[in-house]
């Protein structure tokens, strides 16, 4: 997703990645504590974000376990595929 993150070999599309509003940034934005001043400004920049929609979808099929992607940490992605789940039922 960022430019500073580790690729990811899922091998999926992931071309979005080039218009990603977090492509100058350092990844201690993105996996910073939930209550830090770095957590919030990930969420403020991901708000803007053009391709915030194809991260979120990414990092749900990919199931990423950390970080913030989408302008959702683990845990809110984490409760929107369990939400996902129990709707499929
Ligand atoms: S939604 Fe956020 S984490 Fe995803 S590409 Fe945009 S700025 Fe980066």
């Amino acid at each position: 997703m960022t430019g500073p993150r580790i690729p990811i070999e899922s091998g999926m599309d992931d071309s979005w990645r080039e218009e990603a509003a977090c492509n100058d940034m350092g990844p201690e934005y993105f996996y910073a504590d939930k209550d830090s001043p770095e957590y919030e400004f990930a969420k403020i920049v991901c708000g803007s974000c053009a391709v915030r929609a194809e991260c979120l979808d990414f990092a749900l099929v990919t199931r990423e376990k950390f970080g913030i992607w989408g302008g959702y940490d683990e845990r809110e992605r984490g409760r929107m595929i369990r939400r996902r789940q129990v709707s499929a039922l």
